[in-house]
């Protein structure tokens, strides 16, 4: 039996001893992130058993076991999910860097909490929060079983586990934490459950944790004597000879384990909105999001008729690390086909510039054996989608009549409104009810382009907004100075996106928008055209702040 030892990537083992070496309380989060690995790699099998049933072959069930052991001090979290391979040991357990990482040791420099460790990617190190040692055992179909091991240090192991005398998965992976001396209460069973159903009751799958239980047992005192001995084991029957010759009884407590289902398992999104509560919503969001906050607003809906699908939509509180990041995959929809996970990456699902939403949508009228590949060209898809749009504007609308929401949220996501406006012609205008301008009548609250007309001068027809690097820059412009004369008001449109929305937001609610450099130009000059000042800006990541 080799063992073979690698070097963690250098980012991965600063990462590491960031989390060995600096105070945190909140070391709790290392069990949200175990089992939300453990739940992927189960939606991963299933996802595929429904094209191939016989990669269940090995295990039919589909669970997460959460045991722990007081005598050995350590906690175990099995799952029956896909497993690694030994290759993917190696490659998603240390050695292949992830832009997650450098940005979230960044985003802890900057005052970030712990928590959010997973929204980063990176979760599965969590584990150094509450371990000195990890042991990840799995086994993949298409493999053997292999042991990883870490002491943390800078490296790792990875062995095949060939001895007969050790317990062999059917199919899935083990993670054995072996608990710091000082968080010896991660092995408390009221503290496990109160965990799991705080951060992961909703998790799709059964999460079983194995549990002592005392039953109280009537036996006769000569009985007792020999069960003071193995006070683990089960006690025989009491015969009704055995009774009838020994009159002297007594109780004794009878300790035995067993296994308890402790997460609930309907899907949220089944029930009825009226029956949620909000910190139900919130606890749902978290789990799905890894967020460490609540939610900023949520639309719960289903479609009835000839297409049914039932959906969840989330609009956080703040942006994520990586919104802008171009290549990066869209995995903010988890989409459900009557109950079954199938992807999470979907991109007909929802536009690029709803990319912040997140959510599920369960599907009853998909077919469960589509290829990914035909899904994704699914006519049903594109009626979702249409859908979906429409509620997430509802929804901003909803958010809207709280001023200090609406705030917070334009802060974080007007460039995903502003990118919308350029693309999606459909809801070109009420997308522009969503906007919100400084102007020159209002430098320090931001009004709405309805605002903006309801108080128009009577001789006022047209929009007039302008263009620049900054309020003070725009505001001191002399291209404002004869429309102000006349007391019309000017939008200050000084996000770098503005003026790539604007090109296609020619008009709003009958109301031409016209820029006032070109109009004062125009006016000056006669009939002589001037270039825009600054040319429009076409990629999304130059808008990336
Ligand atoms: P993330 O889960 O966000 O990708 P992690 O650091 O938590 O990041 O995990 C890294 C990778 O290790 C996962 O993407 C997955 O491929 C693999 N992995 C972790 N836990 C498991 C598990 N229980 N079963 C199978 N694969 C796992």
């Amino acid at each position: 039996m080799s063992t073979e030892t690698y070097a963690f990537n250098a980012d991965i083992q600063q990462l590491m001893s960031l989390i060995i070496n600096t105070f945190y309380s909140n070391k709790e989060v290392f069990l949200r992130e175990l089992i939300s690995n453990a739940s992927d790699a189960l939606d991963k099998i299933r996802f595929l058993s429904l094209t191939d049933h016989s990669v269940l072959d090995l295990e039919q069930a589909l669970g997460i076991k959460i045991i722990p052991d007081k005598i050995n001090k350590t906690l175990a979290i099995v799952d029956t999910g896909i497993g690694m391979t030994k290759e993917e040991m190696v490659k998603n357990l240390g050695t292949i860097a992830k832009s997650g990482t450098k940005a979230f040791m960044e985003a802890l420099s900057s005052g970030a909490d712990i928590s959010m460790i997973g929204q980063f990617g990176v979760g599965f190190y969590s584990a150094f929060l509450v371990a000195d040692k990890v042991t990840v055992i799995s086994k993949h179909n298409d493999d053997k079983q292999y042991i990883w091991e870490s002491t943390a240090g800078g490296t790792f192991t990875v062995m095949a586990d060939e001895d007969p005398a050790v317990e062999k998965l059917t199919r899935g992976t083990k993670i054995i934490l072996q608990l710091k001396e000082d968080q010896l209460e991660y092995l408390e069973e009221r503290k496990l459950k109160d965990l799991i159903k705080k951060h992961s009751q909703f998790i799709g799958f059964p999460i079983e944790l194995y549990v002592e239980k005392t039953k109280e047992k009537e036996v006769s005192e000569s009985e007792d004597e020999e069960e003071k001995e193995e006070k683990d084991e089960k006690i025989e029957e009491i015969t009704e000879e055995q009774e009838k010759k020994k009159k002297k009884k007594k109780k004794i407590k009878e300790v035995s384990h067993e296994f308890e289902q402790v997460n609930k398992n309907k899907p949220i999104w089944m029930r009825k909105p009226e029956s949620i509560t909000k910190e139900e919503y919130a606890a749902f969001y978290k789990s799905l999001t890894n967020d460490w906050e609540e939610h900023l607003a949520v639309k719960h809906f289903s479609v009835e008729g000839q297409l049914e699908f039932k959906a969840l939509l989330f609009v956080p509180k703040r942006a994520p690390f990586d919104l802008f990041e171009t290549r990066k995959k869209l995995n903010n929809i988890k989409l459900y086909v009557r109950r079954v996970f199938i992807m999470d990456d979907c991109s007909e699902l929802i536009p690029e510039y709803l990319n912040f939403i997140k959510g599920v949508v369960d599907s009853d009228d998909l077919p469960l054996t589509i290829s990914r590949e035909n899904l994704q060209q699914h006519k049903i898809l594109s009626v979702i989608k249409k859908t979906l749009v429409k509620k997430c504007l509802e929804l901003f609308s909803e958010i809207a009549n709280n001023d200090e929401d609406y705030k917070k949220f334009y802060e974080q996501f007007s460039k995903n409104l502003k990118l919308g406006i350029h693309e999606d012609s459909t809801n070109r205008q009420k997308l522009a009810e969503l906007l919100r301008f400084y102007t020159s009548k209002s430098a320090d609250e931001m009004v709405s382009l309805k605002e903006y007309i309801a108080r128009m001068k009577e001789s006022q027809k047209d929009i007039y907004y302008i263009t620049g690097e900054s309020r003070q820059a725009v505001a001191n412009s002399p291209f404002t100075e004869a429309l102000k004369k006349k007391g019309y008001e000017i939008l200050y449109m000084v996000d770098p996106i503005d003026e790539y929305a604007v090109q296609q937001l020619k008009e709003f609610d009958g109301k031409k928008l016209k820029n006032c450099t070109k109009e004062v130009w125009s006016l000056r000059k006669g009939k002589k055209k001037r270039k825009n000042l600054r040319k429009p800006k076409q990629s999304l990541k130059d808008f990336a702040s």
